[in-house]
């Protein structure tokens, strides 16, 4: 059936899900309550369009700044970057953080193309200027990427004599922080190594 083969297609490609489970997801939509087809469908076009990368610090929000940068009781002086959005999402359940963000959406991957230029080091060394940040806590993932990202910017922030530290024990190894539990990443956070 060339309707369902195109449907199990879309859900091989979300992350995590293989052939097996799409296919298990695509029959049960099709016995499923047809409401519940109807607002999902209709929601997920919505919510993609209606979420967008905060105007600051490049978090997801659903206006031009998002929850962080636009409290008024953040600390303005202390800055943590992270790889990706959900990080925030982490690092904020653990209520062990009270400065700011900045997202990178990525790692350094010249492979890939992807150098300080795409990642936006520049963008972000200029915010930590104009917003006066004192302190930096680098809070990659510890990948072989996330650490070569994470020493260019500590390189790159000591020049301009920002004191830098680095989330990284407590963690696993080659591990992302999607998976640490709170628990580790509140210890990491508060374990952090001057550089
Ligand atoms: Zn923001």
């Amino acid at each position: 059936m060339e309707r369902l083969d195109r449907l199990i297609t879309y859900f091989s490609r979300l992350p995590g899900i293989g052939r097996k489970s799409a296919s298990r997801i695509a029959y049960w939509l099709l016995e499923t309550d047809r409401g519940f087809v109807e607002g999902f469908s209709k929601d997920l076009g919505e919510i993609r369009d209606c979420i967008v990368r905060c105007r600051e610090c490049g978090n997801y929000a659903e206006s031009e700044l998002c929850d962080v940068c636009d409290s008024p009781v953040r600390e303005r002086s202390l800055m943590c970057v992270v790889e990706q959005s959900r990080d925030v999402a982490t690092i904020e359940s653990t209520g062990e953080f009270r400065g700011i963000y900045h997202v990178l959406h990525g790692v350094l991957s010249p492979l890939d193309g992807v150098g300080p230029e795409e990642l936006g080091l520049g963008k972000m060394r200029a915010r930590i200027k104009k917003e006066g940040v004192s302190e930096v806590i680098v809070a990659t993932n510890p990948t072989l990427e996330g650490d070569s990202t994470a020493l260019y910017i500590v390189r790159m922030l000591s020049e301009d004599g920002i004191k830098v530290s680095r989330i990284a024990t407590g963690l696993p190894v080659g591990g992302d922080m999607e998976y640490a539990d709170k628990l580790s990443v509140a210890r990491a956070l508060r374990a952090r190594q001057n550089l």
